[in-house]
């Protein structure tokens, strides 16, 4: 057969073709390279305690095997790189679970008000230990969210704790829950953790929900954090069609916003709105 070709119209579609590949390749090799640095990034922090355990291991075995001092503090360091180890995979974990269903929104009813107080009720010691009064304010009706138990349960855990990780002794981290929008905007409810920290200098917000990000990398692995929380909190919220805003102090603090829709068949008053 002959193939007649459309002279004016074929140059050009290839143009076009020719163009939108170059774009195709540009979004692939973008998203290969970011595959490629989080894999080294997750390798390297997996490592790091993995070296550690290796080279106590092999101590325990032969100069300290009968120093019962020694073997104690060895094995109370091998407990927390492994706790380290334990909380990158899970964090992991969480992030991949996440990123797979992230374009499937949720279909339950979630009540903001009951997950903020377990929230809170699980990490109270956490900041008891360094007489930080974690304070929750609510108003007392509050609609239901669309959204999942778990995932959502997990945005307060993350925020809250790192409000207790980075804020200062003896001060407090206030949770504040609230309806917000109303008659002309969308109803959503307002998850604010603010704390009396150090604060972000505002170079860093952009970037802060990146996997690995962080400000002060040594300081994030002491206080035992992962690198990954952000990340996990952006997606879940993602995944809810919910917002999340920064906003930060250098010296005072800082306040992190989650807005999640009100679930449809919640009728909000107009007095909610205004509480
Ligand atoms: P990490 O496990 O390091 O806390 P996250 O993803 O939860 O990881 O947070 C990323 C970085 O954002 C942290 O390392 C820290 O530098 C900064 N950050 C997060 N929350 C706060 C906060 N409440 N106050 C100050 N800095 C924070």
């Amino acid at each position: 057969a002959r193939v007649t070709p459309y002279r004016g119209q074929g140059r050009k579609s290839t143009g076009t073709v020719a163009i939108l590949t170059f774009h195709d390749m540009t979004a692939i090799k973008r998203s290969e390279q970011m595959r490629a640095d989080f894999v080294a990034n997750a390798s390297h922090e997996l490592r790091t305690p993995l070296a550690t355990l290796l080279g106590f291991i092999e101590t325990l075995r032969g100069p300290a095997r009968d120093d019962p001092d020694a073997r104690d503090r060895f094995l109370t360091i091998m407990h927390d790189q492994s706790g380290r180890m334990a909380r990158l995979v899970n964090d992991l974990l969480s992030l991949s679970k996440i990123e797979l269903d992230e374009h499937t929104p949720p279909t339950g009813r979630a009540n903001p008000l009951m997950i903020a107080r377990s929230a809170v009720a699980a990490l109270e010691l956490k900041a008891a230990a360094r007489k930080i009064r974690l304070v929750l304010t609510a108003p007392e009706r509050l609609p239901a969210v669309i959204g999942d138990d778990d995932q959502l349960a997990q945005v307060f855990q993350n925020l809250i704790d790192n409000a207790i990780k980075y804020t200062r002794d003896n001060t407090e981290v206030r949770v504040t829950l609230a309806s917000t929008g109303g008659r002309r905007s969308k109803p959503m409810v307002s998850i604010a953790v603010a704390d009396c920290g150090e604060g972000i200098a505002r170079t860093h917000l952009p970037r802060l929900t990146e996997r690995f990000y962080r400000v002060d990398p040594a300081r994030s692995r002491a206080l035992g954090g992962t690198g990954l929380g952000l990340a996990i909190v952006k997606h879940i919220v993602n995944r809810h069609r919910g917002q999340m805003t920064i906003e930060s102090d250098v010296g005072k603090g800082s306040t992190f916003t989650v807005l999640l829709p009100v679930a449809a068949d919640e009728t909000l008053e107009a007095d909610d709105s205004l509480r």
